[in-house]
């Protein structure tokens, strides 16, 4: 089946939603659609039994809890008119602006004026971080476990470990503790991180192996200065360690940046392919839901302006880092950022002096004053971005 849309958004987590919310509500945006692979729409926090967090953009700061909040963007997209399609997967793409896509209902073209790839983010899982050993039942991410119990109803093993020190890894305490498990030991490579009362925490430690046959009968670890052991145990989280969801935009040849794997794009959610936007946690892993919307509520302008003919900008300058900065966002200059950019540091750094140069021209120099985790982003006001030579050499960012 071939169809046309003016908007065709893929994803519906919080940054979907609400880009879609706010196009369907401005009115001029034509027809919005939003495709969504599982049965329903909301993303991440629709497993996410917690509250997500203080939403100060709200009255009241009312606190974000996960299945009430995907629901609410779910409501408020479908009221402003979008059309948000579930258990639809977008496959691949038929034409610059034309997806393929799969339902229960059989495979079609969907042509649009304009592509929104707003597919979120996943923890690496344990294939894609190397771990050796057997191939045991048992193994999760948080994300996978939050869905098994809590989408789910599935029941977990008695004991757990869990791989990992980033604030995702306390959800995984909580949602094994909810399932009934014992959580032995909470084991990272980093040197130092947060304790959580009543789990033991190995620091310096690495999982050399998974053991056991059919189930896990334990993990082998390794501490750096070559002590060994095993941890026995029947269920293993590997927590943190972000991905963005990549894949459609690679199957696209939309062109990702070298920093966060997600696609390149400047200050208005532009890629680098004219007509295609990105936004959310798909431009460079895990932030906190309200971000994730609030960039797509942001995008929604220069989706529209896109609609009324206007022009695909030159790239312009790159933006990239150097060590120990692992990302920054947005990934290229076309005009003034307007809102913050969001950087990310590989390791803990002790109040850094934030550096922003352009051909040996310096743009912007701050000193931090607090300590920077890599677990979060720090954002950098965006006044230095209208300094910017469109037409020179690419801009860096770096910490002394
Ligand atoms: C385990 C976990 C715990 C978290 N805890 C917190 C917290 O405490 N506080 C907080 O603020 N945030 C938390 N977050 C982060 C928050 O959930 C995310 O920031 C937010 O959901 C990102 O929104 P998004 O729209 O970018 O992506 P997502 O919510 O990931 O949504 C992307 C959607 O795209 C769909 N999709 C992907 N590819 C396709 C395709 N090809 N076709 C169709 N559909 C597709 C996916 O199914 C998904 O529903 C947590 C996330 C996880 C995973």
């Amino acid at each position: 089946m071939n169809r046309t849309v003016d908007v065709l958004i893929v994803g519906a987590g919080p940054a979907g939603l609400a880009l879609a919310a706010r196009l369907a509500a401005a009115g001029g945006a034509g027809r919005v659609e939003v495709l969504e692979r599982e049965r329903e729409a909301g993303g991440a926090p629709r497993h996410c039994h917690h509250g997500l967090g203080w939403d100060t953009a709200r009255p009241l700061r009312s606190l974000l809890h996960g299945p009430a909040y995907a629901r609410e963007l779910t409501d408020t997209a479908v009221d402003a008119g979008a059309d948000v399609r579930t258990g639809v997967s977008a496959t691949g793409w038929a034409g610059p602006l034309t997806l393929e896509a799969t339902s229960p209902a059989g495979l079609e073209r969907i042509t649009a004026r304009t592509v929104i790839l707003a597919t979120g983010a996943r923890e690496r899982p344990r294939s894609a971080r190397l771990v050796p050993g057997s191939r045991p039942a048992g193994v999760f991410t948080t994300g996978e476990l939050q869905q098994w119990v809590h989408l789910h109803g599935g029941s977990v093993g008695r004991r757990a470990v869990v791989v990992g020190a980033e604030p995702v890894a306390r959800h995984a305490v909580r949602t094994l503790r909810h399932a009934g498990a014992d959580v032995v030991a909470m084991v990272t490579d980093r040197p130092r991180a947060r304790a959580l009362p009543g789990v033991p925490l190995l620091t310096d430690t690495t999982v050399a192996e998974l053991r056991g046959r059919g189930s896990l009968s334990g993990v082998a670890v390794r501490h750096r200065d070559g002590r060994s052991g095993v941890l026995a145990c029947d269920t293993v989280v590997f927590t943190g360690d972000w991905i963005p969801d990549h894949e459609l935009a690679r199957r696209g040849g939309v062109p990702l940046d070298g920093g966060t794997r997600g696609p390149c794009v400047d200050a208005s959610f532009r890629t680098r392919t004219p007509g295609v936007f990105a936004v959310g946690n798909a431009l460079r892993g895990v932030e906190r839901a309200a971000t994730a919307a609030s960039e797509g509520a942001a995008a929604a302008p220069s989706v529209l302006a896109h609609l009324a003919g206007a022009p695909w900008p030159d790239p312009g300058p790159l933006l990239v880092v150097r060590a120990p900065l692992v990302w920054v966002t947005p990934n290229r200059v076309t005009g003034d950022a307007g809102r913050p950019l969001r950087l990310r540091s590989g390791e803990p750094l002790t109040c850094p002096v934030v550096t922003v140069e352009q051909d040996g021209r310096r743009l912007w120099r701050r000193r931090i004053p607090r300590p920077v985790s890599p677990s979060r982003s720090l954002r950098l006001p965006a006044g230095w971005t209208a300094r910017v030579d469109r037409s020179g050499g690419p801009v860096v960012v770096s910490v002394a």
